[in-house]
């Protein structure tokens, strides 16, 4: 850090950069992204300076060569330039010394330009030890990106839903946010919901094969036969099924859980359910 603490201030590591006057004179730029595409793919590309690259490379021994054998006008000129692609989870890097790195070029080979492919996880961490700030709204941005893709997915399967939910709870998950900060989980995207199906059960979205997506965390896949048949269930049990004691004649509504049996609440004597269900018209007259 000490290349880094010039002024001796208490800012953490990281910060000093920003208020660090160059041998020029001019201020040291942020650390600079903006949304773009990388291969199609919505990106974020952040800048880095030379400093700032020094640090995103730190534990890259033939980066850190590489960066030390540039001359100090080259050192002026550098600038690192990353693409996070949140969808594929891929980070790649171009480090350029002529002001801006032209063209992602496969090796070192162009002598001015080095691209990479790296480690998206710890590309993103390597970033939170530049600038916090900066790491949240990296991730922030990540987080829209997929959650634009859920909000536009195409029904088609629901395999690509709980994928994409995945990705964007572990983006959230790394900043402390809520999937509900970028997705309206009550709303959304699906084929037509079939009927019988109770989105209370929960159901979150059915898919055009048939296939939905379920349970309080929205991370299980039920088919639409599951779905319909546990919801019966459900629906039998909040009616409840009202029963007749074949000993003392009371009658009652039965909401318990077994199928099978139960014990009758005015003489205790156990009670088969196939046995001494009645109809509700039954039920009504007392019989
Ligand atoms: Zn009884």
């Amino acid at each position: 850090m000490d290349r880094l603490s010039g002024s001796g201030s208490q800012a953490p590591p990281g910060f000093e950069a920003r208020g660090r006057i160059s041998p020029l004179g001019e201020e040291i730029e942020k650390m600079q992204h903006e949304t773009t595409y990388w291969n199609g793919e919505p990106a974020i590309c952040v800048r880095l300076d030379y400093d700032e690259a020094r640090e995103f490379l730190a534990l890259d021994a033939d980066e850190i060569a590489y960066l030390d054998s540039l001359t100090a006008s080259e050192r002026r000129a550098a600038t690192l330039e990353l693409y996070l692609v949140p969808l594929r989870e891929v980070a790649e890097y171009a480090v350029g010394v002529a002001g801006k790195p032209t063209e992602h070029l496969p090796s070192r080979s162009a002598a001015t330009t080095v691209s990479e492919e790296g480690d998206y996880d710890e590309s993103l961490y390597s970033l939170e030890g530049i600038d916090r700030a900066a790491y949240l709204e990296v991730l922030d941005r990540a987080a829209r990106i997929i959650a634009r893709e859920i909000r536009a997915w195409d029904t088609e399967d629901i395999s690509r839903l709980v994928e994409l939910l995945a990705k964007l709870d572990e983006i959230v998950d790394r900043a402390d946010w809520e999937v509900q900060d970028y997705v309206d989980m009550t709303a959304l995207p699906s084929a037509p919901i079939p009927e019988g199906v109770d989105t209370a059960y929960p159901v979150w979205a059915v898919d055009k094969r048939g296939m939905a997506l379920v349970g309080p965390g929205a991370d299980e896949v039920e088919s639409v036969e599951e779905v319909r048949a546990a919801c019966e269930e459900q629906g039998r049990r909040k009616r409840g099924t009202p029963l007749r004691c074949h000993k003392c004649g009371h009658t009652w509504t039965y909401r318990g859980g077994s199928q099978y049996r139960t014990t009758c609440p005015a003489c205790h004597v156990t009670v088969y359910i196939d046995k001494c269900e009645i109809t509700l018209a039954e039920m009504a007259r007392g019989e």
